[in-house]
């Protein structure tokens, strides 16, 4: 086996490990509107994490730190967000409530027992508060 075979072999091995382990967040779309920030794929954004919209929408406001409301499949912001700072919002979502802390894979659901958000693992099975608001 000459080097480029090698090489090959390894690369291969490599691209396999990342489709299988790493989950794609979905890249929020935005855009500015006056002096409102849109996130245009919310609904779709929303849906793929399987998480309620209001739930990521209380997070998005309270982490932004400006008014917001859900409109159709848009999210709507008073006041200009850069892409980067709703992405990264978007990302800690997903850290903070869509990836098992324990296995850290995204099969996994928000449920809520006595008032208490928790994230539950259908992976692994571990079940763990998550921050309340
Ligand atoms: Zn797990």
């Amino acid at each position: 086996m000459d080097y480029d075979e090698l090489y090959d072999r390894a690369e291969e091995k490599i691209s396999e490990t990342v489709d299988e382990e790493r989950f794609e967040v979905p890249e929020p779309e935005t855009m500015q509107e006056g002096e409102k920030t849109i996130i245009k794929n919310f609904s779709k954004i929303a849906d793929k994490l399987r998480r309620p919209e209001e739930h990521m929408m209380n997070f998005l406001r309270r982490e932004l730190g400006v008014p917001g409301s859900v409109e159709g499949s848009r999210a709507v912001f008073q006041g200009r967000i850069t892409e980067r700072k709703v992405s990264d919002k978007v990302s800690q979502y997903v850290d903070d409530f869509v990836i098992c802390p324990a296995c850290e894979k995204v099969d996994t659901e928000l449920v809520e027992e006595e008032r208490i958000k928790k994230i539950k693992c259908e992976a692994c099975g571990a079940k763990q508060a998550v921050r309340q608001f």
